[in-house]
C-alpha cells in the first residue's frame, strides 16, 4: 500500500519560516507541496503583468528551498486538488487562508468536498496581524474609520500571533512528481519591460529577510521623518514580499519591536500603523467584497467622471508635463514600484485634475505593481478618491507642485525619472512652464517638444473638480 501523505497547497504564503499551515503538514507527516494557478479566476483579479514576473521567481525560490519538490499545476484548483488528494493518496490538505471574495467563496467549495471525501482539511492566519472576522465594534457593527479600527480593535483585542521557526526537518513523500515546470505558466512578460526590475528586486524569502534586515539597520530608525521624501530610501520595500507572503507581517512586526523596543518610540508606532492600514484594507475587502469595483461611498456613484483617454494616457506614460507626477509614473513603469507619497500625488492627479475614474487608475496600478493586492490597491484608490473608508475628503486636492516643493526639495527624486529636466535649478523644476527663457534655454528645456507643457491648468482643473464634486452632493 502507498504510504498516505500531507498535501500542502501553498497560494500567497511561499515561505518556509512561519508557515503554520506547513509546519502543521509537517507534524503530521510526509508531505506534498502543491501551488495551482487558478485559472477560474476573473480576469480582472489575475495577478497583473508585474505581478506575475514576481510570482515566476519567487515560485523558484520556493522551490529551492523545498528542494526541487513544489508540484506545480495551473487549472481549476476545486478539481486539482481531489485529484491529487487521490493521485497522492493523502489523507490530509493544509493551507493558509486567503481573504478575497472569491478565493474565500472558491475555498469553501474545495473544504466542503473534500471534508466529503473524507479528507482531512486545515486551514490557518498566515496573511494578517487580526483577521477580519475576529474583528468587531463593541455593538457588534463594523469598523469604518482607520483609528478606531486599529487602537481600539486590534492593538486592544490581543496581540499578533508570535511567528514560528521554518520545520527542523521537511519529510518530502515519495511519490512521482506529476506537475508542470514553473516556467510552463508563462508568467514572464514576452516583451523585455521587465528588465530592470532585476536591479531592485530580490523575490524569494532570503530577498524579503535580506530586504527587512537592511530596513531595520538603515531606515527605520528614521522613518517617520523619512517616509515622505522620495528620493531617500526611506520606507522597507516590503510590499511585494508581504503580498506574496515571502514573509508574514508577523515576523515584520516583532522583528521591528525586538529591534527598537522603547516606550513612545514614534518612528517604530508610525511603522506598525501602516502594517496597520494593510490590515484594515483586508478588514474592508473582507467586509465590503465589492470594494474594488464599487464605490465604498455610494454617493460617488452619481459623480460625472470624463472619459479622457488622451489625458489617461499621458498620465500613464508620465508625459503630463507635471515633473513629480511624471517622475512616478515613470518609477512605476522603470521598478514595478512607487513610493507612497507619490502614489497620492499620482492618484489625487488623475482623480481630481483630469476627473477620471479612480478605477483606471487602480486597473494601471494592477497591471504594473509589483506588490499589486486586491485589498491595499482597492482601499488605496478608494481612499485617494475620496470615495471609500476613512478616506481623504474629495475637497482635499493635493497640488502636486506644492507637493513636489514640499517633499522633493531639490528635484532629486523628478532629475532621476525625467533625465530631460535635470538642468532646470531647483525653484523651477516642479513647475518649468513659469521658468524665465534664459533658465529653460539654459537647461535645454522646450515645452511641448522634449517635455511636455502642462496637460491641465492646476488652478482650473482643481475649481472644476470642486464644481463636479458640488454637484455630486447635491445629488
Ligand atoms: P512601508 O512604508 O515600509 O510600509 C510597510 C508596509 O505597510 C508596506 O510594505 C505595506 O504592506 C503596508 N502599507 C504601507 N502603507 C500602506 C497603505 N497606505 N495601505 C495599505 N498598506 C500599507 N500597497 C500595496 O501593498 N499594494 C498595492 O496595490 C497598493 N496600491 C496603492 C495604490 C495607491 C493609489 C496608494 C496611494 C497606495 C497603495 N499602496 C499599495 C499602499 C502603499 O503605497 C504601499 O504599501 C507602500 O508604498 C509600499 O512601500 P513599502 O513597503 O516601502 O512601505
Amino acid at each position: 500500500m502507498t504510504q498516505p501523505v500531507n498535501l500542502v497547497w501553498f497560494r500567497q504564503d511561499l515561505r518556509i519560516k512561519d508557515n503554520p499551515a506547513l509546519q502543521a503538514a509537517v507534524d503530521a507527516g510526509a508531505i506534498v507541496p502543491v501551488f495551482i494557478k487558478d485559472i477560474t479566476i476573473h480576469t480582472d483579479e489575475q495577478p497583473g503583468g508585474a505581478a506575475n514576473w514576481w510570482l515566476h521567481h519567487s515560485l523558484n525560490a520556493l522551490n529551492n528551498k523545498l528542494n526541487g519538490h513544489l508540484q506545480v499545476f495551473e487549472g481549476d484548483p476545486r478539481t486539482i486538488l481531489p485529484e491529487l488528494v487521490s493521485a497522492f493518496n493523502a489523507k490530509a490538505v493544509f493551507w493558509n487562508r486567503c481573504y478575497e471574495p472569491a478565493a474565500i467563496e472558491r475555498d469553501t467549495v474545495i473544504k466542503h468536498a473534500l471534508k466529503e471525501a473524507g479528507c482531512v482539511v486545515s486551514s490557518f492566519n498566515a496573511s494578517l496581524l487580526w483577521e477580519p472576522m475576529s474583528i468587531r465594534k463593541q455593538d457588534g457593527g463594523v469598523y469604518k474609520v482607520f483609528t478606531p479600527y486599529y487602537r481600539k480593535g486590534c492593538l486592544q483585542a490581543t496581540s499578533p500571533r508570535y511567528p514560528i521557526a521554518a520545520p527542523e526537518t521537511i519529510n518530502f513523500a515519495n511519490v512521482s512528481s506529476i506537475g508542470l515546470a514553473i516556467d510552463s505558466l508563462n508568467l514572464l512578460p514576452t516583451l523585455d519591460w521587465a528588465s530592470e526590475f532585476y536591479d531592485h528586486w530580490q523575490p524569494g524569502e532570503e530577498g524579503a529577510a535580506a530586504q527587512l534586515s537592511e530596513f531595520i539597520s538603515n531606515a527605520a530608525k528614521g522613518y517617520e521623518d523619512q517616509r515622505n521624501i522620495p528620493s531617500v530610501k526611506g520606507t522597507s520595500h516590503l510590499s511585494p514580499h508581504l503580498h506574496f507572503g515571502e514573509i508574514s507581517p508577523n515576523q515584520v512586526w516583532y522583528a521591528l519591536n525586538d529591534a527598537f523596543n522603547q516606550p513612545d518610540n514614534t518612528h517604530l508606532d508610525c511603522f506598525l500603523s501602516e502594517l496597520g492600514w494593510r490590515e484594515f484594507s483586508y478588514y474592508l475587502l473582507y467586509h465590503f467584497p465589492t470594494l474594488p469595483t464599487d464605490n465604498f461611498n455610494p454617493q460617488f456613484n452619481h459623480f460625472r467622471w470624463r472619459d479622457d483617454e488622451t489625458g489617461f494616457k499621458a498620465w500613464s506614460k508620465g508625459q503630463t508635463g507635471i515633473p513629480i507626477v511624471d517622475a512616478g509614473m515613470r518609477e512605476l513603469w522603470q521598478t514595478g514600484y512607487m513610493h507612497n507619497r507619490v502614489r497620492m500625488i499620482v492618484g489625487s492627479f488623475l482623480v481630481k485634475n483630469l476627473l477620471i475614474d479612480w478605477r483606471k487608475g487602480e486597473r494601471w496600478f494592477w497591471d504594473c505593481l509589483l506588490d499589486a493586492d486586491r485589498a491595499s490597491n482597492a482601499a488605496s484608490w478608494q481612499w485617494v478618491a475620496g470615495s471609500g473608508a476613512d478616506a481623504a475628503p474629495y475637497f482635499r486636492i493635493f497640488n502636486p507642485v506644492l507637493q513636489g516643493e514640499k517633499f522633493d526639495k531639490q528635484g532629486e527624486y523628478v532629475k532621476k525619472y525625467c533625465p530631460e529636466l535635470a538642468k532646470i535649478p531647483d525653484k523651477y523644476i516642479h513647475k518649468p512652464w513659469e521658468a524665465p527663457p534664459n533658465i529653460m534655454a539654459y537647461a535645454g528645456v522646450i515645452l511641448g517638444k522634449n517635455y511636455p507643457k502642462p496637460i491641465v491648468d492646476l488652478k482650473a482643473s482643481r475649481q472644476r473638480a470642486l464644481d463636479a464634486f458640488a454637484d455630486t452632493k447635491g445629488k
